[in-house]
């Protein structure tokens, strides 16, 4: 697509997308072209967020049945057989994006220190778990940066069971004590721990946060 800003120093401008093996990737590589056409016309006008964008690849087999649990049903990951299945692929979600891309603060960070995602793409990384769930409140494991504060505020408050770090070392995790449920961890400050937490590990669901001039994570 070609774009004419005769108020930008550019002047014109290209922008397109790619066609990808996965449709909903095409979609988004669309979806992304037009954004940016949109910000290179309006430039005059306004001038919008390009944060840091991290995205998580794709998963061995055993990682993504773990991945899934609390996201969608572990038959969502067999290839659709006839055209009911196909609709109810094409209508999943895995509910990977996150629900904290304006506010979180590790990608502001990311974002005013220039990070760059492809400088770590051959290291280790632990494995993504899946979703807990308290009602309305999420805990996204992947996206916890072990910061700890939701294990102070969960101990200040005097939480029969509350969130703790599990294991030392590099596979050190926030958990909930003795295999329990979210649920059972947050029953006195569940909000307070979400409004704590800096990235989308801890979120209220119904809470997702989306901004036009701010382009989304694609997953942590
Ligand atoms: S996916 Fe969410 S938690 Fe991870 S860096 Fe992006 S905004 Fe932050
Ligand atoms: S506040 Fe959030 S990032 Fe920090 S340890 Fe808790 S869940 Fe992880």
């Amino acid at each position: 697509m070609l774009a004419c800003n005769l108020l930008s120093a550019e002047r014109t401008g290209v922008f397109y997308a790619k066609e990808q093996r996965m449709p909903v990737r095409s979609i988004a590589s669309g979806k992304s072209a037009a954004k940016a056409a949109h910000a290179f016309l309006s430039a005059a006008v306004e001038q919008p967020g390009n944060g840091y964008q991290s995205t998580m690849g794709r998963l061995p087999r055993e990682q993504l049945e773990a991945y899934v649990v609390g996201r969608t049903s572990p038959g969502a990951l067999q290839r659709p057989r006839n055209p009911v299945q196909m609709r109810e692929e094409a209508e999943r979600c895995l509910h990977c994006d996150c629900h904290a891309p304006v506010s979180c603060k590790l990608r502001r960070f990311a974002t005013e220190y220039g990070a760059r995602a492809r400088v770590f793409r051959n290291a280790e990384r632990p494995a993504p778990g899946g979703l807990q769930r308290h009602g309305d409140v999420i805990f996204d494991s992947g996206k916890c940066i072990r910061c700890g504060l939701c294990v102070q505020i969960t101990a200040e408050r005097h939480e029969a069971l509350g969130l703790a770090f599990a294991e030392r070392g590099f596979t050190m995790h926030v958990a909930v004590p003795f295999g329990e449920t979210l649920s059972k961890a947050l029953t006195l400050c569940a909000r307070e721990c979400v409004e704590a937490c800096p990235t989308g590990a801890l979120a209220v669901e119904s809470e997702e946060e989306r901004s036009d001039n701010t382009p989304n994570c694609r997953h942590c």
